[in-house]
């Protein structure tokens, strides 16, 4: 290894600890050291470029090194780098919220910083449980969340997710939620569709808000695509008639489109293919373009009126975080949101996701794959041991983290969430660069499933 590099990862593993890691596994695959980012390509300290297919945590929409976002946060930089957000204000946070607010679905007129996605989860939580508190409703105490959904790590967030690697362990600390089958169409019957799946699956909650709505706060959904719990997907059938039970029963909807937002599935956001307005939408990841950290609630006016009162009521929301509505992050987010209007993004992510669909078609009939969906620019491919009866591997033999070496071998960062492989790349990606992605993939599955 390139000097400079090694002593990098030596210097790294003396001291820092990962995210998401066992230290352990560093040992066999050290960390890689990333000297530079453009496009949707990466550059180690060896001159080796990687392929982000993965957007980095699915967090940049734009590539690596953006000029125009880095020439705005420069800007931003030297005029005005952090300001307390209480009792003070900035304009690229006024301005920022009025534009999210204008592109949100209609009805969400007011927005509420943060400043990562977990911490945005939390804020709508809060915000509803508050909400129903301020208008006397004590005993709504409770909230409602799908199978296999993933909200973040902080432990609010954790409870009202359901994925149990990250969860099990704290289980004795979290919060009592209710937990409803997910509308996720991998396990539908033979000859069901999307739509009849998502549609069957609704019947349980639905009769649970008839029983317990006066016990219940807010059902909480990622919207079409259940991401860290494997890419699962769903008709918008079932956010259709989520929202209208939502409404007969008096229960919030809090959609989380942390990961999906912002162009993921098609559609700027992905409330709009079920033509509905949540009460809370989470925002975060891609709304700075993947520059800086960064989240927003987005609600309306009902919400906002019933904490609005004289301070000695005691109705206000006091929820805080040091960096609430950072000015350069919020100039990122402008930056972001001026390339959605420079050009026809969504329609030209339409012709790269299909592209991605052509290029993983021939993925359909591989022996160890169960199944290739695809909404919008997320695409997945579900690896098994027994294709005909649907086995999974057993997960400690950890085939998605093969996958994930021998792509990177071949210059391309795929990063498996267990046994499923997917592609989420930034919208900057070209024709060429998403064969080599998806050709990188199947040399990389074929590698990871020959034994
Ligand atoms: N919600 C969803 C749907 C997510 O995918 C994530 C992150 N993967 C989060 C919440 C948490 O966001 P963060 O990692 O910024 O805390």
């Amino acid at each position: 290894m390139h000097l400079n590099a090694a002593s990098l990862v030596e210097r790294d593993l003396r001291t820092v600890w990962h995210p998401c890691s066992q230290m352990k596994d560093y040992e066999a695959t050290p960390p890689i050291p990333i000297r530079s980012g453009s496009g949707v390509w990466l550059e180690d300290h060896q001159g080796r470029r990687y392929l982000d297919a993965i957007s980095s945590w699915w967090v940049n929409l734009f590539g690596h090194c953006h000029p125009a976002i880095g020439a705005a946060v420069a800007e931003q930089l030297v005029t005005l780098e952090q300001v307390i957000f209480a009792g003070f204000t900035h304009e690229p946070g006024i301005v920022l919220a009025e534009r999210l607010t204008r592109l949100a679905p209609p009805g969400l007129t007011r927005c509420f910083y943060a400043d990562n996605g977990s911490a945005a989860v939390e804020v709508a939580l809060k915000m509803s449980f508050h909400y129903w508190r301020n208008l006397g409703f004590d005993r709504k105490t409770r909230f409602v969340t799908l199978e296999n959904s993933y909200h973040g790590e902080t432990l609010g967030a954790l409870a009202v997710g359901d994925v149990p690697l990250y969860r099990d362990t704290y289980r004795p600390l979290l919060m009592d939620v209710v937990t409803v089958p997910s509308p996720d169409c991998f396990s539908r019957e033979p000859g069901e569709s999307w739509a009849e799946c998502s549609e069957r699956r609704f019947a349980e909650i639905d009769r649970l808000l008839a029983e317990s709505a006066d016990t219940i706060c807010a059902v909480i959904v990622e919207p079409l695509v259940q991401c860290a719990g494997g890419m699962r997907m769903y008709h918008p059938i079932y956010l259709e008639r989520l929202r209208a039970a939502c409404d007969r029963y008096g229960v919030h909807l809090i959609a989380d489109e942390i990961a999906v937002g912002f162009g993921r599935t098609g559609t700027l956001f992905a409330c709009e293919q079920a033509g509905i307005t949540p009460d809370f939408l989470c925002l975060s990841k891609g709304l700075t373009g993947g520059y800086l950290p960064l989240a927003a609630v987005l609600t309306g006016e009902a919400v906002y009126s019933a904490f609005y009162d004289d301070y000695v009521t005691l109705k206000a929301f006091l929820h805080s975080h040091s960096y609430t509505g950072n000015p350069l992050a919020c100039r990122a987010a402008l930056a972001t949101l001026d390339l959605f209007e420079a050009s026809d993004v969504i329609g030209s992510n339409r012709e790269l996701a299909a592209l991605i669909a052509r290029q993983c078609e021939p993925f359909a009939d591989h022996p160890h794959i169960a199944e290739v969906r695809q909404t919008g620019m997320i695409a997945a491919i579900e690896l098994v041991q027994d294709k005909v009866r649907r086995v999974p591997y057993p997960w400690q033999e950890r085939r998605g983290l093969r996958v994930h070496r021998a792509a990177l071998e071949q210059g391309v960062l795929l990063r498996p969430l267990g046994p499923v492989v997917y592609f989420m790349p930034p919208y900057v990606i070209t024709p060429e660069e998403i064969k080599r992605m998806t050709e990188a993939a199947r040399v990389a599955i074929d590698s990871a499933t020959a034994d």
